[in-house]
């Protein structure tokens, strides 16, 4: 017979990179295979593309944005690229409470915040191998001009140089490879103590 050891508590799971270390294919990858929920930021840059409301992003104007900060609306908030965008806190624990794991993409900033508002989140961090590849990839998407190759180098770099503080670092070179660490390192994580308060008790009958 199997022993219920009780649910367990979602888990928060973070995931940064600079952009071009190919975090998008690396995050479709885990939430094909995990039944992780997006957690859906609120910004106030305009839609791009196919991009809805509720589902992509929730696009607030400025003011709106404001005064849901100042009420402590967010676990988190960053100005990305002119733009804010923030975590809306209340419905990330209500997920979690009901045992969803959680995925964020969100940036460097905001990630530090978010260690604060939810301690029991896990932070990755995804690596190109080297500034010249990462230059490289940036250079094929052929979206970016000039100017925001530069700042997206620059801004890279510093990030770069600011992620000792991950739980775990993970260099994308082998796409194969960094899957594979990415996937152990968040079935690892879905395995913290603190996800399954009742564990120990309900073991030793206490
Ligand atoms: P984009 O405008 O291209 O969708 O996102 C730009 C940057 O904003 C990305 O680095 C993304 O990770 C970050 N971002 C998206 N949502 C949030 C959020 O809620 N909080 C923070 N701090 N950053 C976010």
């Amino acid at each position: 017979m199997k022993t219920d050891f009780g649910p367990r508590r979602g888990l928060p799971f973070v995931i940064c990179a600079p952009s071009g270390a190919g975090k998008t294919t690396l995050v479709s990858r885990l939430t094909a295979e995990f039944p992780l929920e997006f957690s859906i930021s609120c910004t106030t840059r305009a839609p791009r593309g196919t991009e809805k409301d509720g589902v992509d992003y929730i696009f607030l104007d400025r003011e709106t944005f404001v005064e849901r900060r100042a009420q402590g609306y967010f676990a988190e908030w960053a100005e990305v690229h002119g733009n804010f965008y923030g975590t809306p806190l209340q419905p990330v624990r209500d997920r979690l409470a009901l045992g969803k794991d959680m995925l964020f993409d969100i940036d460097v900033q905001g990630a530090a915040q978010l260690s604060l508002s939810l301690p029991e989140a896990r932070f990755v961090f995804i690596l190109p191998p080297s500034m010249e590849e990462l230059e490289r990839r940036l250079r094929g998407r052929g979206t970016d001009s000039e100017e925001a190759i530069r700042i997206r180098l620059a801004n890279a770099r510093t990030e770069i140089m600011s992620s000792h503080w991950f739980d775990a670092v993970i260099v994308n070179d082998d796409l194969d490879m960094a899957y594979d660490q990415l996937r152990s390192f968040y079935l690892a994580s879905t395995l913290q103590p603190s996800l399954k308060p009742q564990l120990a008790r309900s073991i030793c009958g206490a």
